[in-house]
């Protein structure tokens, strides 16, 4: 069979979430198809370009005649991670995947239920993610009792403090929009504020309802489910001749915690802070929601310094005062709760960081697509530990991830564009290929600091122009396409037009040997 000489991206301009259809040709013929994550944050939407649509579209493209019969089929399906945005189009009650016929289904070992380390990841999420679900609804009745209280009225910037703390909220909630509606569903356990789980289950029972629907029905048979170890290479795949995979994470180690760039002039990304292990915060929370948990209770101080505040209701000198109920507007217990914020934060890149990163590559023409799904710091550092030994002409040679950059010639925007999922020095500096070209699957207003325009600009350095951004009105496809950038030749620009397809529903860039 002859080699794959052209492969087709299209990415859906839904609106905040990552769904990419690849095409991978010989000549004319269509050889291989690859679905890359389906999925719409929660509260999120185009009006023009509903998800139903998106599917639709996709099942144009690839179905084929199956006993007389047009069945969509797909040869892989790969899930990069376990966020609403990349998997809300697979719940169930939507059936919009179930009449696919799909070979493979690709996941992180993350995902996998065989694996130790990954079943201890798992555990450590449910329960970062029950306190803060418990965390997040304390805050909100802790601010409207206040309010009712006329707290805010009567301290002096009321209303401003007032109008923050909403904000504050909203931003929590939109950082837990990312696990899914966080309340449907029958037979499952309620964490102490209302939120469902399932016994075993890793997030919220909604993105693990979508999970579970893929690996159920949408994968033939249970071995049709791989979970990808990083270091993996795949070459000779069935229907990809001249085609070669590189699995770059997740990491299996400590790295995959790393979601936040070193401090100092050695930070790794285009943008640098600091963060610590919310670990104590997230027992502290646990304790109060009446939770079990292991020895450490998380609290600051020892015994000694501790009064219970049940005991301290009846002392005398604290019932005339700080439990008098006439001061009960200005307590404090409950303020700790607002670094909830930097957990809810923390457990979005932790889970970011489980994405599957893969590149792909066109071995003959040395052209490299990556794929990083939302990869974070920890991520993207592993790929430099590994070396892949690959054959050419008969003799085996070594790659490494800095080969692999430097062949990239389309990047899928880490982490819709936010500013530590592009890795600097040993990510975006390294890919200095002419042709490249990046695809950012974001829209506006949907989450603080996305797209961080700083890397933006950067990336439209290293591209020459050449930035698409799916569904951000700020910065329209449409426009960005109207004029030759500086920094292309002419040629180069003619070259870019001619491959690229843009329309309401998708951005579509082909790729020629
Ligand atoms: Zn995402």
């Amino acid at each position: 069979m002859a080699n794959i000489d052209s492969i087709k991206i299209r990415m859906y301009r839904h609106g905040f979430g990552d769904c990419f259809l690849l095409r991978f040709f010989s000549g004319k013929t269509l050889k291989f198809k690859m679905l890359i994550d389906c999925g719409l944050k929660h509260n999120d939407s185009v009006k023009e370009v509903p998800l139903a649509d998106v599917v639709k579209d996709i099942i144009k493209e690839v179905s084929i005649k199956k006993d007389g019969k047009s069945v969509p089929h797909l040869d892989v399906l790969v899930i990069t991670h376990e966020h609403w945005d990349h998997v809300s189009a697979f719940k169930p009650e939507r059936k919009l995947f179930d009449q696919f016929d799909v070979d493979k289904i690709w996941m992180a070992w993350t995902e996998n239920p065989k694996d130790e380390e990954a079943k201890i990841i798992n555990a450590h999420l449910k329960k970062s993610i029950t306190a803060l679900a418990f965390a997040a609804n304390k805050i909100s009745s802790n601010t409207e009792k206040k309010e009712k209280a006329g707290f805010f009225k009567n301290v002096y910037k009321g209303n401003e403090m007032l109008t923050v703390r909403k904000d504050y909220q909203f931003a929590l909630n939109s950082v837990t929009e990312f696990y899914g509606p966080l309340n449907i569903a029958k037979n499952v356990k309620t964490s102490p504020s209302g939120i469902q789980f399932k016994k075993n289950f890793k997030i919220s029972i909604e993105t693990q309802k979508a999970l579970d629907h893929v690996k159920s029905k949408l994968a033939k048979n249970k071995s049709g489910i791989e979970y990808f170890l990083p270091g993996k290479l795949m070459e000779k795949l069935d229907g990809l001749p001249g085609i070669r995979i590189y699995v770059l994470g997740p990491p299996k180690n400590e790295k995959l915690n790393k979601d936040t760039p070193s401090a100092g002039k050695n930070k790794e990304v285009y943008f640098g802070e600091t963060n610590t292990s919310m670990m104590g915060f997230v027992r502290g929370i646990l304790k109060m929601a009446g939770a079990d948990q292991g020895f450490d209770d998380g609290n600051p101080f020892t015994n000694v310094q501790n009064i219970k505040k049940v005991d301290a209701e009846k002392h005398p000198y604290y019932k005339g005062t700080y439990f008098k109920s006439d001061e009960a507007w200005r307590t404090i217990e409950d303020d700790w709760l607002d670094i909830t914020g930097a957990l809810a934060l923390q457990m979005d890149n932790d889970t970011n960081n489980t994405s599957l990163a893969l590149a792909i590559e066109m071995i003959d023409q040395e052209k490299i697509l990556l794929f990083p799904g939302d990869a974070q710091v920890g991520n993207w550092l592993s790929w430099h530990d590994h070396t892949w030994k690959v054959t050419k002409n008969g003799k085996t040679e070594s790659v490494n991830a800095e080969n692999i950059l430097n062949k990239t010639v389309f990047y899928k925007a880490g982490h819709h564009a936010s500013h530590n999922a592009t890795l600097k020095t040993k990510g975006l500096e390294m890919m200095n290929h002419p042709d490249l070209v990046t695809f950012v699957p974001e829209k506006e207003d949907q989450y603080n600091g996305i797209p961080f325009e700083p890397l933006l600009t950067r990336l439209d350095e290293r591209c020459k122009g050449r930035v698409l951004v799916s569904a951000d009105k700020n910065f329209k496809a449409e426009t960005r396409l109207k004029n030759k950038p500086a920094g292309l030749s002419a040629k180069e620009w003619k070259h870019f037009k001619d491959n690229i397809e843009i329309n309401q529903l998708f951005i579509e860039y082909t790729i020629i040997g």
